[in-house]
């Protein structure tokens, strides 16, 4: 590996493999606009607020596996405007979330037809702050349909879009998730292009886009890539998320990621809006986003609807890093 010019190589100082930790970042506070919270643990929730997160965005996409009817989404929906907003202020962090059909589930037309006639009960609600994520899968004329239909309500609703750009053909289907905002007369800076990497930015801001990178392992961007993307086009108009999940995923990739630029040289300023304020610019389009709100005060033992995240009588957690459990 002599030859290999890694950031390591060039920037991380030799021998100090020990200071490369999140604790480079510590006291930065960090938006992370693309996660879904509701896979993941309270483990996920207390570990972002240790890091920094103060404020995220759930964006509504499919289970993993098929839906088998329409009150599957409303339930969905529900719970992304109600419990896990209620779950995620337990921790201290301010919970937004964008509602849509996702591009896997309108392939199956007849439950698309129902889900669009619900769509517009919840994109109206209290911190829906986008519709999405949507867009192209496998690029068919069904996924095209309610994807144009769903840039029509959000044009309606005057909200942002949150497309999700596929992983095959991803060149091809990020110009004409593009191609077809336009079509629909919206402005580019009300459309995030989520799920870039290398071979779509440049024309993503060039034409006036968002473009968001989701720092997941071993399928989309690795963050020692973001480095070089945000070293080579700067930080405007770039964010940087988890899409933390139900798969093997990280939902600290935001504060790890600005840890790892701020090791390797980028400025506090264009961490500062790659990791936080391009998200909150992009999404407070939808006049839902208060930044005052993001300093949520704790109380455990609060209740949503009756119900607290503190199940059979438990105590609120106060030393997480003792290991007696009572
Ligand atoms: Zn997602």
């Amino acid at each position: 590996m002599c030859c290999s010019h890694s950031i390591e190589d060039r920037q991380i100082p030799a021998g100090q493999p020990e200071s490369f930790d999140i604790n480079a970042v510590k006291g930065m506070k960090f938006f992370d606009p693309h996660v879904h919270m509701t896979s993941r643990t309270t483990d996920d929730y207390q570990a972002m607020a240790d890091a920094g997160v103060v404020a995220l965005i759930e964006p509504a996409f499919w289970l993993g596996q098929p839906r088998t009817g329409v009150d599957s989404f409303k339930d969905y929906y529900s719970s992304l405007v109600g419990w896990e907003r209620f779950r995620s202020s337990q921790f201290g962090i301010k919970h937004y979330c964008t509602i849509g059909l996702n591009s896997r589930e309108a392939n199956n037309e007849a439950l698309a037809e129902q889900v669009m006639e619900i769509l517009p009960l919840f994109v109206y609600k209290d911190g829906v702050v986008g519709v999405g994520e949507i867009g192209f899968d496998d690029q068919t004329p069904a996924e095209e349909k309610y994807y144009r239909a769903q840039l029509e309500l959000a044009k309606q609703a005057g909200l942002p879009v949150q497309v999700h750009t596929p992983h095959r053909d991803k060149k091809k289907g990020t110009q004409r998730s593009m191609d077809i905002a336009i079509e629909h007369g919206l402005a580019p800076h009300m459309v995030i292009i989520d799920h870039n990497n290398e071979e779509t930015v440049k024309e993503v801001l060039e034409r006036g886009f968002w473009a968001a990178f989701t720092i997941y392992p071993f399928t989309k961007m690795g963050n020692k890539r973001m480095v070089e993307v945000t070293r080579q086009y700067g930080p405007e108009r770039i964010m940087v998320n988890s899409a933390a999940d139900w798969g093997i995923s990280d939902p600290l990739a935001v504060p790890k990621t600005a840890a790892l630029m701020k090791l390797s040289g980028i400025s506090d300023e264009a961490i500062n809006l790659v990791t936080y304020r391009n998200a909150v610019t992009a999404f407070a389009q939808s006049g839902q986003i208060n930044e005052d709100d993001f300093a949520g005060v704790i109380d455990q033992s609060a209740k949503f609807e009756g119900n607290s995240i503190l199940r059979g009588g438990q105590q609120p957690r106060i030393d997480k890093s003792s290991i007696i459990i009572s």
